[in-house]
């Protein structure tokens, strides 16, 4: 699980908003901060929870909003789950694999070495091109297995 330097994460968002002539407001700053540093994959709603600590007139449409730039941008990954919610990872904005427990709904970020050549391979195998991909693990966790419960944890 490892992570990139969340404060190196932050300086690259600000410069890519800035290179395509975005604003950075306090309140989009704000929504940065929190996905350069979460690990946790959190959702709108949770991203919104945070920022209105800080910045207590922010809209959900801000955070909204700030996300659909950010991955215009290509600098955060969204996770969709239908009627589930989408869930967001801004440390790692590139295509990854996921573990995810349906249990309490954590989800990380697996360190597989062998699940790095599966692209290369499949383009052997089949003559794609491939441009991107998506790769999620199903589960519950060792927590929930314990527990048996479906008490949501903080992500
Ligand atoms: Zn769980
Ligand atoms: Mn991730």
């Amino acid at each position: 699980m490892t992570m990139t330097d969340p404060r190196k994460r932050l300086d690259q968002m600000i410069s890519k908003l800035r290179e395509n002539n975005y604003r950075i407001t306090p309140q989009r700053l704000a929504v940065l901060r929190i996905l350069a540093t979460s690990t946790g994959h959190p959702s709108v709603e949770k991203i919104y929870g945070k920022v209105k600590k800080d910045f207590p007139t922010t809209s959900l449409a801000t955070v909204y909003k700030t996300l659909i730039v950010m991955k215009e941008i290509g600098e955060v990954l969204e996770l969709g789950f239908g009627e589930g919610g989408n869930r967001y990872d801004g440390n790692k904005p590139y295509p990854h694999p996921h573990l995810i427990c349906t249990g309490c709904g954590q989800i990380i970020d697996p360190d597989l070495e062998s699940l790095q050549g599966v692209t290369e391979e499949l383009i052997k195998a089949t003559g794609f091109k491939i441009n991107t991909h998506r790769l999620d693990f199903f589960g519950v966790c060792p927590n929930c297995q314990k527990a048996g419960s479906k008490k949501p944890v903080e992500n």
